[in-house]
């Protein structure tokens, strides 16, 4: 658990060992459930008695901001999604954990949002529990181990404040993290990354909280993929260790100067309205883009969403458009390519919350 090459042990933080794989599960990964969202079934709505006895419960039970009915258009970058029922920033790990847990007994769904950069938050909002890391800057804790820092960031921070810190510090590695809006805890989560590399590539390792144990979990355990990391079911990401390599000022203007290069480069082909970025992986081999482009849906509109005309791969909010405005074009993007090319398009987007039914 984090104790390679002399780093302190989970022992020395406090933290109990997290189970690397765990039975149950509160958080909803809308994408896993799909299949059955758009079957539309019955959910029940929480209504406002029901919620305003949650958030009095939750507040007595842990510290931190709650809130009922919290906008998620206002904390998403495709500026779409209805309003969390229930939304929770604990102001530290014991209270996440107390929130956790408070959802579990209360039988509540469970959603841990970042930045909103890689989420389509559904019409009729998330019914469950929300929650939401605040960027506690005062926690980052830097250790100097030889020719590196191993740095201690809280999940809640931008991406932008880590390259900030590697930089202060005389130091390379997180120059890839260039042009990627969030939060740490979503970049894990997805294993963020450019042509210049991907959270992989930093991660020492990172303190995870479940409703059952806290604790820190090597690199290995998140079991890193393209836009990918496993956590511990339910599990929500605290804080992570990044290496950064010490350097000279010619080696760190040289990653600066990529960094620039490849903020250039998207500049160039990337649109720049209200998006999540890409919303499909690129399939081995080949670029959803490409093959969206190719199958005839550049420009297509649904309601105010536009595939956009720079970059196939990115839907646009053109203005007032919809959670289910995105899906239409995800679903029309998913079947044009598998008909004219039989290539299965998987989302790189999380789908989040309660779809309204077309
Ligand atoms: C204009 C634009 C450009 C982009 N370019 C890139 C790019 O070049 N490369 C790239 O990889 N991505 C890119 N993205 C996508 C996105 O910025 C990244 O995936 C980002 O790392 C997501 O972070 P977030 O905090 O916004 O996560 P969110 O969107 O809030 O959440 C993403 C997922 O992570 C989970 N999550 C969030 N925080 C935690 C936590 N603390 N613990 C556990 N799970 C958590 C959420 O539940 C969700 O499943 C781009 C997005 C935009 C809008």
């Amino acid at each position: 658990m984090c104790g390679r090459r002399g780093r302190p042990s989970s022992r020395a933080y406090g933290a109990p060992a997290v189970p690397r794989r765990h039975r149950s599960s509160r958080v909803r990964d809308a994408e896993a459930h799909e299949a059955k969202m758009h079957r539309c079934p019955q959910t029940t709505e929480v209504m406002p008695a029901v919620s305003r006895r949650l958030s009095a419960s939750l507040a007595s039970l842990a510290r931190g901001v709650v809130r009922e009915g919290e906008p998620l258009s206002r904390r998403t970058t495709f500026g779409i999604g209805g309003p969390a029922a229930l939304w929770f920033e604990p102001e530290g790990p014991d209270d996440l954990q107390a929130a956790l847990r408070f959802a579990r007994d209360e039988g509540l769904d469970c959603i841990i949002l970042g930045g909103g950069s890689n989420v389509l938050v559904g019409d009729r909002g998330i019914l469950g529990l929300t929650l939401h890391l605040p960027a506690r800057r005062e926690e980052i804790t830097v250790e100097e181990t030889g020719d590196a820092y191993v740095v201690t960031f809280p999940a809640g921070l931008s991406t932008a404040a880590v390259r900030r810190t590697a930089r202060a510090l005389g130091a390379v590695g997180p120059e890839f993290l260039v042009g990627i809006p969030g939060t740490l805890g979503g970049a894990l989560q997805m294993n963020a990354g450019t042509r210049l590399g991907e959270m992989v590539d930093v991660v020492e390792c990172a303190h995870v909280v479940t409703a059952d144990g806290a604790g820190w979990l090597d690199a290995e355990a998140f079991h890193f993929g393209y836009r990918h990391a496993e956590l511990p079911p339910g599990g929500v990401v605290t804080h992570l260790r990044l290496r950064f390599t010490k350097a000279t000022p010619a080696r760190i203007a040289a990653a600066e100067q990529a960094a620039r290069a490849e903020l250039a480069r998207r500049h160039r082909t990337q649109p720049r309205g209200r998006s999540a970025g890409s919303v499909f992986k690129n399939p081995p081999g080949d670029y959803a883009g490409r093959l969206i482009e190719a199958a005839g849906l550049k420009g297509r509109r649904v309601g105010g969403a536009v595939i956009s005309p720079v970059h196939a791969n990115f839907i646009v909010n053109d203005g007032g458009a919809t959670a289910a405005d995105v899906l239409s074009l995800l679903r029309l993007c998913q079947a044009r390519v598998e008909a004219c090319f039989g290539v299965a398009l998987k989302l790189e987007i999380k789908l989040l919350g309660e779809f309204r039914c077309p």
